[in-house]
């Protein structure tokens, strides 16, 4: 049986209560166990006499104690305090809070060593628990590198770091190594054994960071190898219909839209026309920055599928955006033959009927709905595209389950969050990616500023006024409804104060996710129209609407809401040529917090805002599901892109050779391939 696989109760020294403690931090297993990495190293290895110490750095001191002392303060709290001196003249004095056992280890004229940060307290060298050293004949004379473990309540740094140390003793010889030769000798890596023993007990820190290197470039390597294969299949499979573009298709489509396109959409376009011309189904990523010009480019391949006799069909993250997208396509297509269809949760079991019969029967050319209503037993007489919108959280996982709408068509996917380029390898590995990160001419930067409460007044006699010109606004809350566990201002209460209050006399109208589809519907249309002023919200609004004529966002809370989130609000007053204005209304609770706000006030580029958002909240979000036991192995490689970009490269190399993995020296690699990433992505003919 493989040994990592094996349960932890195996183990000397892992009593079923430490079991217990280790269940908590998710280790079950040998494996666990071993790949239980450490946060940090601390490096207690500079070794210095007492009168050579400098504040604040992790140093070594060895000596004799020469006090034991245990006090207590006024509170009631103990301290226990024990002078060490190594020349009978200096003292360093370690000091233990809270822990009236701790003076029991120590006697007078016992050799010891401390390890720690010291700081210069009253007239000496203090540290504050430092760890502790007994000097006989085993010890080293100093510690060296020490591991710094993840940990749980209760479960005590010694404890973990021995039971690890068993279970390297006992198994680290006998791992199956599934890094191949060839790539260990082409970056120098040791091999599994070594490194596991460099990432718990190292030499140095650089020996350590240097081993736990191996293992993220690994977890990339299999990830990568599986995006390879994938897209290999893909490329294999040929099935799709052919779609070529002709310059009288392109002169139509193009007379459609009231503007030019930009240079990015004209390039994104171009790939896409290539793309389409092929039997190789496409699988392309369009990734411009909010208020880029999306939509269009999706028209415009939508039209040629339907120039070519092929159904297309558009999804969106909400019905709102689904009915906006289908407006627009009613004025584009104002005067054509392209037959539409718009799929909501509102039609009757009758309608939906109908429109899905008639959609199998080829009378219907574009489809545009939500992805549930799409997925929900839709069927096609000849599906030729597919377009998702929007789409800034969509992994391997969902686009499989939308392959299984049958045949083999093209797959357009829209992302308005611009995807840092380590999370781009790594999501959507297996997709081509167009990057549009112009503006359409004459755009006008957005003011951002961020409010305390006591300007509300001056910001609603100013908003008063910009309504009184007939712009509109946004006005975005956390909740829908008041709730008894917070005291947020939600949608319902600032609308009720709002329009009963400071804007009694413009149109104020509420939007909200718990509304029916056919209010939100309405709701929407009438501030298309400008027959509301001011919008109260939550974040429905977030993605892809966009009323030019609103050109005001007040954002209540913003301390809840994620970076890209507000970029994203932030994109819908930046869509005209007047100017926008966001205001925030933030109280955040942390540091952390207030600096989102002000990287969020400093740039509007969304490509320098989402690489903060995934630094500041990790990039596992991204990836829907946990990674079993990679998490900070993702974490980490978001700072290491070069690794990334090495694994990749090494994973399309191999693939290219060999198309299966067939050698004997990538067995395991395979193998693993296929246990993490199988089913996901669909790697059938490998498997
Ligand atoms: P997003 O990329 O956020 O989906 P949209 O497709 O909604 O952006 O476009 C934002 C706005 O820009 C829309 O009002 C659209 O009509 C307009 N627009 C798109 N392309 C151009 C262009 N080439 N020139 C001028 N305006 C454009
Ligand atoms: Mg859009």
């Amino acid at each position: 049986m493989d040994p990592l696989k094996q349960s932890l109760e195996q183990l000397p020294g892992a009593t079923p209560a430490r079991c217990e403690l280790l269940a908590r931090l998710d280790i079950h297993t040998i494996g666990d166990l071993l790949y239980h990495f450490p946060r940090a190293y601390e490096d207690l290895s500079d070794l210095r006499r007492i009168v050579d110490l400098t504040e604040n750095q992790p140093q070594t001191v060895r000596g004799e104690i020469v006090e034991i002392d245990s006090r207590e303060t006024s509170n009631g709290k103990t301290i226990v305090s024990v002078i060490l001196s190594d020349d009978g003249e200096h003292v360093v004095e370690g000091v233990w809070f809270n822990q009236p056992y701790a003076a029991r280890r120590f006697r007078y004229g016992q050799h010891v060593s401390f390890s720690g940060k010291p700081r210069w307290y009253r007239d000496r060298w203090q540290m504050a628990s430092p760890r502790v050293q007994t000097l006989d004949a085993d010890t080293p004379a100093t510690p060296g590198v020490v591991p710094v473990y993840p940990l749980t309540e209760d479960l005590r740094p010694e404890t973990l770091r021995r039971l690890i140390h068993t279970a390297l003793e006992r198994f680290a010889e006998s791992l199956p190594d599934s890094l191949p030769l060839s790539l260990k000798d082409k970056h120098g890596w040791p091999d599994l054994t070594q490194a596991l023993r460099q990432v718990h007990a190292p030499e140095s820190v650089g020996s350590a960071l240097r081993a736990r290197d191996r293992f993220v470039y690994e977890e990339f390597l299999i990830l990568q190898l599986a995006l390879a294969l994938r897209r290999r299949e893909l490329r294999d499979r040929q099935a799709a219909p052919v779609l070529p573009v002709s310059d009288k298709i392109d002169a139509r489509i193009r007379a459609l839209f009231p503007f030019p396109l930009t240079a990015d959409q004209n390039r994104a376009i171009n790939d896409i026309c290539r793309d389409m011309a092929s039997p190789r189904p496409m699988q392309r990523l369009v990734q411009a920055d909010v208020g880029a010009g999306k939509t269009a480019i999706a028209v415009y391949a939508m039209l040629l599928t339907v120039a070519r006799q092929h159904q297309a069909v558009l999804m969106a993250p909400t019905e709102v955006l689904a009915r906006q997208h289908a407006r627009t396509l009613d004025r584009y297509l104002s005067q054509s033959r392209v037959r539409r269809l718009l799929l909501t949760g509102g039609q009757t079991a009758r309608e939906r009927r109908e429109a899905l019969a008639a959609l199998k029967a080829g009378e219907i050319d574009l489809v545009v709905g939500t992805q549930a209503l799409v997925q929900e037993g839709v069927e096609f007489a000849r599906l030729g595209l597919v377009v998702i919108d929007e789409q800034h959280k969509f992994g391997v996982h969902q686009r499989s389950r939308v392959r299984q709408l049958g045949a083999e068509p093209h797959y357009l996917i829209l992302t308005a969050t611009p995807i840092p380029r380590t999370v781009a390898l790594t999501v959507f590995g297996d997709l081509d990616v167009s990057l549009v990160r112009e503006l359409p001419p004459g755009r006008q930067p957005v003011k951002s500023r961020w409010l305390r409460d006591h300007q509300r007044d001056w910001l609603y006699e100013r908003l008063r006024a910009a309504l009184g010109e007939g712009r509109q606004a946004y006005f975005v809350c956390p909740l829908v409804e008041d709730s008894s566990v917070s005291n947020l201002r939600s949608a319902v209460r600032v609308h009720r104060e709002l329009a009963d209050g400071p804007f009694r006399d413009f149109r104020v109208g509420l939007l909200h996710g718990q509304q029916d589809e056919e209010i939100k519907a309405e709701t929407m249309r009438l501030f298309a129209l400008k027959e509301i002023d001011l919008l109260v919200c939550t974040t429905v609004i977030e993605v892809g609407i966009d009323v030019p004529n609103a050109t005001w966002i007040i954002v209540e809370h913003a301390e809840r809401f994620g970076l890209s989130q507000l970029h994203q609000l932030r994109g819908r007053v930046s869509r005209g040529s007047t100017p926008g204005y966001c205001y925030l209304f933030a109280d955040p609770p942390t540091t952390q917090g207030s600096e989102r706000l002000q990287v969020f006030l400093r740039t509007t580029d969304g490509f320098t805002l989402a690489e903060e958002d995934a630094r500041l909240r990790g990039s596992g979000e991204l990836f829907g599901a946990k990674q079993h036991g990679a998490g900070e192995l993702w974490a980490l490689g978001m700072a290491s892109r070069s690794l990334l970009e090495q694994a990749r490269q090494d994973a399309f190399g191999l693939v290219l050779h060999d198309p299966r993995l067939q050698a004997p020296e990538l067995a395991l690699l395979r193998a693993r391939v296929l246990e993490k990433y199988g089913s996901t992505l669909e790697l059938a003919e490998v498997g």
